[in-house]
């Protein structure tokens, strides 16, 4: 594998602390490998590659997948509540678990079977990581920046491409299977599905981040990079967009659900330090997540979303807004024993956490353009 990736472990210190305090915290078997190692998924690559085979050991890769297709079977809600699940511990895993679903998530909704025959065993049993380079592209469509992959025609059915994606999330350097859209000139971009061991695919060292290090988040490379038809999701990124807008999104707030609960969850835990103060905005702020939850789960079922995407924009800005509200309330709650290290390692976490749940893609900032695109046609 063409990788100049460096898997060396960067622990800052307080990665040095044992996080008993916040393992002790959740009882959930299956999740507890999740729950202990919050803290070091977090803040360094240590265990960046154990994240996959550790959710694919729990079957959680088959959630919303038809069991004729080798899934468990379900709806695309469970599929969130399983993301929500991971978020309460942990939104690195929660969030590389939104990248591999998501991308199984295209091969289910793409028109191309013998990439869906190919990949999919090996995306439900962990053995290949899917990670999801649409942030580009979804810009892209929305007019604010160009396409940075390219595509020369080497003949019917054959391309060369040529660029960068500059940040993907679950690029395991065991293997993946990463989804880029392709400018072509004269017509519709490509979405193409590009394996690690591409000839000219280069991967680089994980970027220095100050939060999620533990999630195999890297830049890609294209050069002279070879693809055949077999290789695509779509030959039309808009329409393809379009049909996996809802269930991309949705699973997505899977990270502001688990996250939101499990604040809104210590918050109160420890809300007599305050006198209760607190306890009135906690529970109207959880009255609010229990119902923007309600009429997520219920709309993605009913397929709600594809009709009405603003909907689902405006659900995806409130859940983050409610994030920032939980994430605020933990803190006042806590008060300063939220700066003693011995105190409660959660808070800190879940507060850089919260503060990623605003720029995933696409990003509120992005999503409120579009909203108001929307209301200026109407
Ligand atoms: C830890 C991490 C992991 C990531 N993993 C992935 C991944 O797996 N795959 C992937 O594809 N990407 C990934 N990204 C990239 C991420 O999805 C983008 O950063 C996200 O879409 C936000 O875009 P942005 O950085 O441009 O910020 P934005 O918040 O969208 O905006 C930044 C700037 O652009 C301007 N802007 C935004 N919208 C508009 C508009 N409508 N009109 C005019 N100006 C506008 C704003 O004014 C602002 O100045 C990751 C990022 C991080 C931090």
């Amino acid at each position: 594998m063409k990788s100049t990736h460096n898997c060396k472990p960067f622990v800052q210190p307080y990665c040095k602390v044992n996080n008993v305090a916040v393992a002790a915290q959740y009882n959930s078997t299956d999740i507890s490998w999740v729950a202990q190692q919050a803290e070091l998924l977090d803040s360094c690559n240590q265990y960046a590659n154990e994240v996959i085979p550790q959710l694919a050991e729990q079957h959680l890769f088959g959630i919303g997948v038809p069991e004729h297709l080798g899934g468990a079977g379900g709806t695309t809600a469970e599929a969130v509540e399983a993301i929500e699940d991971i978020a309460r511990h942990s939104v690195t895993a929660a969030f590389v678990f939104w990248g591999h679903r998501s991308f199984i998530e295209y091969l289910l909704l793409s028109p191309n079977e013998t990439l869906r025959e190919r990949w999919l065993p090996e995306l439900l049993n962990g053995k290949i990581a899917g990670a999801t380079g649409l942030s580009n592209a979804i810009k892209f469509l929305s007019g604010i920046e160009n396409l940075q992959i390219e595509a020369r025609n080497l003949g019917e059915d054959y391309w060369s491409l040529e660029g960068q994606l500059p940040w993907v999330t679950n690029l395991r350097p065991q293997g993946f299977i990463v989804a880029a859209v392709v400018a072509r000139e004269g017509q519709s971009p490509l979405v193409a599905a590009l394996r690690h061991d591409h000839e000219g695919l280069q991967r680089t060292a994980d970027l220095e981040l100050f939060g999620l290090r533990g999630s195999n988040t890297a830049a890609i490379h294209l050069r002279n990079v070879e693809i055949h038809r077999d290789d695509l999701l779509h030959d039309n990124a808009q329409e393809f967009i379009v049909r996996i807008r809802p269930s991309f999104l949705a699973l997505q707030c899977g990270l502001s659900l688990g996250l939101a609960d499990a604040a809104l969850q210590a918050a109160q835990q420890v809300a007599h330090f305050s006198g209760n103060i607190l306890s009135p905005r906690i529970l109207s702020l959880r009255s609010e997540l229990v119902q923007r939850r309600s009429e997520l789960l219920t709309g993605i079922d009913a397929g709600t979303f594809a009709r009405d995407p603003q909907k689902l924009f405006r659900l995806r800005i409130a859940l983050a807004e409610i994030v920032q509200g939980a994430a605020q309330l933990e803190l006042e709650a806590s008060g300063g024993r939220a700066y003693l290290q011995d105190h409660n390692r959660g808070f800190f976490r879940r507060w850089r956490e919260s503060a990623f749940i605003p720029l995933v893609t696409p990003s509120l900032v992005q999503l409120q353009g579009e909203l108001s695109k929307h209301r200026q046609a109407l």
